[in-house]
């Protein structure tokens, strides 16, 4: 199974109004894996506020250094669609050491972002 498919597959784990899953990899171990996460608290409204997969995967490492991130969002029907990790978590994905990701760009289409 090529390793977008196992982000795929964490994506449709996802409870949140936009699926998105992520893993990380390093070498050919895959060190951790998360879909995104509803964040919700019971004073404020965060009803459409998610940890992104990447955020919620990069808690899951100990050391992402050198590591590839795989990203994939899904559609209702499980379709893969655009999962480019916005500037928030690119940041995030750089600052940890992550040397590239890649993401679904559609169906059957993937791309890659090197962070160095
Ligand atoms: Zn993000």
């Amino acid at each position: 199974m090529r390793l977008i498919d196992l982000a795929v597959r964490q994506a449709l784990r996802s409870r949140c109004r936009y699926r998105v899953g992520a893993l990380i990899v390093a070498g050919n171990r895959v060190l951790a894996w998360s879909p995104n996460i509803p964040r919700n608290s019971p004073t404020v409204d965060y009803s459409h506020a998610t940890f992104h997969a990447e955020e919620a995967v990069l808690r899951r490492v100990q050391n992402a250094s050198g590591a590839v991130a795989y990203i994939a969002r899904v559609n209702r029907s499980g379709e893969t669609l655009l999962a480019r990790p916005c500037p928030r978590c690119q940041q995030a994905l750089a600052a940890a050491g992550v040397a590239k990701a890649r993401y679904t760009t559609g169906p059957m289409t993937t791309d890659i972002m090197s962070f160095y």
